[in-house]
């Protein structure tokens, strides 16, 4: 048998059954179908909370959106947080239509067309520049529309967050502006008419280490006074990137929240002259939305094959890609998974639960130990808040999306 993922907490049973913000699973698909991602809007609220009793009040928390763009999730969340981070000219739609106002939204990513950049400059969001020449053309398209951009440059650190799942920074990146290329952009823009709004250092992603972070954290408070002496100008802002991991694998433990906190808190303290009067913040995707979403699917059949047992879905990698391991892991492990109408009840067998693709990738979990299931129970993986529905390849072999529901919203 191959260990499970650990399950997030907040999760419990209503009559042998798992309940996502107090519904039953059944209950929930035959509400909204099968396969169904379920989001807890009361485990994101609590996830906020959190961060802001462990972290400096100074600091401003921003969501970034790629994480879940699902409507209702976006309306939940510009509630709570203070910015959105958004990396696409349809992001920058789906956060205005969720009613997100422009000023709190920041516009990250490589590749922005000239369109999306006259979109977000006529509505006065932030542009973290990717390149010198993306800012040329923010400037020019500025100038045509008659509107002064609101420009921050993204670096590309000279440094990693270590143990990260996904690197964003250090070496030849296409991400940011190289960190000794990033004074005479400044100064650029400083001279440009354009509104100066600092910088944006993000190096990394998924780390369940508060003492990487807490190290990421003070090198980036050190690039950015660096940076700021070297332009001759303070910084308004500065966003000092995100990074916060989630336990999805066997033996993950959750990210130490208050230690982040404390050593943060300690840096604020310390702060040099030119960092005196910046804006601070941090952004989350995962870490945020991640262990608040559930993904349920159906069984449809069950079969044994060499002796083993493979319980087949009607669900899979087209929309639980991250699953199946095919997201940015090397060596394929379980997420947290259950048979959701058997919760809780001991294990009785090993098996295999797959999707409906036909393609051996599509596995969702792999030899694991679940109470005997049968056709027609249902399903659930665990951490599918973050990087499902819509970073999962929705088309493939033509089975059509799942349904999304968020649960416990405000009315
Ligand atoms: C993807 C991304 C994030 C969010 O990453 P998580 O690991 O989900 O927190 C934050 N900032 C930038 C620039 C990103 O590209």
């Amino acid at each position: 048998m191959k260990p499970l993922g650990p399950i997030p907490p907040g999760f419990s049973a209503i009559d042998g059954e798992l309940a996502i913000g107090g519904r039953k699973a059944s209950e929930l698909v035959a509400e909204a179908g099968s396969p169904l991602f379920v989001y807890d809007a009361a485990l994101m609220t609590a996830r906020v909370a959190a961060l802001r009793a462990a972290l400096p009040d100074r600091l401003g928390l921003h969501y970034a959106m790629k994480a879940n763009p699902y409507g209702p999730v976006l309306r939940h969340m510009a509630g709570l947080v203070d910015g959105f981070d958004i990396a696409s000219g349809g992001e920058l739609l789906m956060a205005e239509a969720a009613g997100v106002p422009a000023e709190r939204i920041s516009f990250a990513g490589p590749g922005k067309r000239d369109a999306d950049l006259a979109a977000a400059i006529a509505r006065e969001v932030t542009l973290n520049l990717e390149s010198a020449r993306e800012a040329e053309r923010a400037l020019a398209i500025g100038e045509r529309l008659g509107r002064a951009p609101r420009l921050a440059i993204r670096v590309n650190p000279d440094f990693d967050l270590k143990g990260s799942g996904m690197k964003m920074g250090g070496g030849a990146k296409p991400f940011g502006v190289d960190a000794a290329e990033v004074p005479a952009l400044a100064r650029r823009i400083l001279f440009s008419g354009a509104e100066w709004r600092g910088l944006h250092i993000y190096a990394g992603s998924q780390t369940l280490d508060a003492a990487a972070i807490a190290e990421m954290q003070a090198a980036t408070l050190a690039l950015a006074a660096r940076l700021a002496e070297e332009s001759g100008a303070v910084l308004p802002a500065c966003n000092l990137g995100g990074g916060f991991g989630i336990p999805y694998f066997p033996g993950d433990a959750p990210l130490d929240l208050a230690a982040v906190g404390a050593a943060l808190g300690a840096q604020f303290e310390d702060l040099p002259e030119v960092l005196a009067d910046t804006a601070f913040s941090i952004e989350l995707g995962r870490y945020l939305v991640g262990e608040a979403g559930v993904y349920l699917t159906r069984i449809i059949d069950r079969k044994e094959s060499h002796g083993e047992v493979f319980l087949v879905t009607d669900g899979g990698l087209h929309h639980q890609l991250a699953a199946s391991g095919n997201f940015g892991t090397v060596v394929r492990r379980n997420y947290p998974s259950a048979i959701a109408t058997r919760f809780g009840a001991p294990v009785e067998e090993e098996a295999s639960i797959v999707g409906c693709l036909c393609t051996p990738l599509d596995r969702l979990a792999d030899k694991g130990g679940f109470p005997r299931a049968e056709e027609g129970d249902l399903v659930a993986v665990f951490c599918a808040g973050a990087y499902g529905a819509s970073a999962s390849p929705m088309h493939f072999l033509g089975h059509g999306p799942a349904a999304e529901l968020l649960v416990n919203a405000r009315p």
